[in-house]
């Protein structure tokens, strides 16, 4: 896997330039919403509905495409971070959308694995 290691944790690996690599090292502001061991979540820039929060990992993973067998638990976790902030922010109950684009075709624009956790309106189905 291309990248470096992070000084401060070893084992996790950050791709130097990234975004969210960036924003996960605080080098780059975001508005936080929760922040655990090896997740991160912050409200996306340009918000798509009311409640737009993007979900991350912490190491540099490029999509769920690259995620290797053995990320099950993180990959997981992921969800369930989602989960629990649809909760804080008040959007469960009337339901929500979480989304992961995958490259170009995709409409993946980070390359840096996130989840769009979106709600506060409703949503149609197809996506465009
Ligand atoms: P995607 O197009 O699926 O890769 O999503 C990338 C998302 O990152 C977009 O919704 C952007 O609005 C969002 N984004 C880009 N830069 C930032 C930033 N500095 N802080 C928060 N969200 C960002």
């Amino acid at each position: 896997m291309a990248g470096e290691r992070d000084p401060t944790m070893p084992d996790r690996v950050i791709e130097p330039g990234c975004l969210f690599c960036r924003i996960v090292a605080g080098e780059i502001p975001a508005t936080v919403v929760h922040d655990e061991a090896d997740v991160l979540a912050f409200r996306d820039i340009s918000p798509q509905s009311p409640t737009h929060v993007l979900i991350i990992p912490k190491a540099h993973i490029a999509s769920v495409a690259t995620l290797e067998d053995g990320s099950e638990a993180l990959a997981g976790r992921l969800m369930v971070v989602a989960a629990r902030i649809a909760e804080a922010e008040g959007i469960a109950e009337r339901g929500y959308r979480v989304a992961t684009n995958v490259g170009t075709w995709g409409g993946q624009s980070v390359d840096h694995l996130h989840l769009h956790l979106m709600g506060g309106r409703s949503f149609s189905w197809p996506p465009g």
